[in-house]
């Protein structure tokens, strides 16, 4: 087990139990009810009386602290069974509910998540919201599940602000890891689509800044004619969709066209 490469500082707590009894299969995110630094982050788990640590701090701008090796059980989330299993992470955020995080702490957080599955061999990051399925699930061994504090004891953490994101954090980490972000493929759509050519009978076919009717006109028409459209978009107002003219004229509704 090794530790992630994207850590700035390294303040290692005695708050921990040595080499964990479970192979890594969670990751618990945390809010630290502060905007902290990294440093101070770490500098919260260096008294024993404290006996509490995390694997990981982030601070408010996104760097990040180690404070428990991955290989060491941190004392985080009221749980040892939990703990045990998961890498701990916690995450700079406001002092009050829903205990908001910044973008710097949030895209940190992506990354860190991205790395801990890589390193561990894991394609997958699962957000299961219901409490009872999520601790009873069996991740298969290419997947990590994400558990909250809120599960073993009475607190708020991780917040509702990221509480109310885990779905979307396990989505983008997942896209990560796969290497399909979504505008990725896009792209590749757009790129493998063929041109074709169309008939315009009509004098005064509109022509659009974009694909729907929710975009501005330019003003121009097309006339009568036959044109070639390079790509084509499902949008508003067009129930056979948007064709982008080959001129750089613009978007022309397919209602309105013969495809030659
Ligand atoms: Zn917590």
């Amino acid at each position: 087990m090794s530790n992630s490469k994207l850590i700035s500082y390294t303040k290692i707590s005695p708050n921990k139990t040595k080499s964990r009894k479970h192979s890594i299969d969670r990751i618990t995110p945390h809010c630290v009810v502060g905007q902290l630094s990294a440093e101070s982050i770490g500098n919260c788990f260096v008294s024993p009386t404290r006996k509490a640590s995390c694997n990981y701090g982030i601070g408010t701008d996104g760097r990040v602290v180690l404070c428990v090796d991955e290989k060491d059980r941190s004392w985080c989330s009221s749980n040892s069974a939990n703990d045990n299993r998961a890498v701990t992470i916690e995450c700079a955020s406001d002092k009050t509910a829903p205990y908001e995080m910044n973008n710097k702490v949030y895209n940190s957080l992506v990354g860190l998540c991205v790395d801990i599955c890589r390193r561990n061999g894991k394609t997958k990051l699962l957000w299961i919201p219901d409490k009872e399925k999520a601790l009873k699930y069996s991740p298969k061994s290419d997947e990590m599940l994400i558990t909250v504090h809120r599960w073993f004891a009475n607190k708020a953490c991780p917040g509702d602000w990221l509480y109310s994101r885990l779905g979307k954090l396990a989505q983008q980490v997942t896209d990560q890891l796969s290497g399909s972000a979504v505008s990725d493929v896009t792209e590749k759509e757009e790129s493998t689509q063929k041109a074709f050519k169309v008939k315009v009978s009509t004098k005064q076919l509109r022509i659009r800044k974009g694909p729907g009717t929710n975009y501005g006109l330019t003003g121009a028409y097309t006339g009568v004619g036959t044109f070639t459209i390079v790509e084509k978009r499902a949008g508003s107002g067009s129930a056979a969709g948007w064709g982008r003219l080959q001129s750089g004229a613009g978007w022309i509704a397919l209602d309105y066209v013969t495809e030659l």
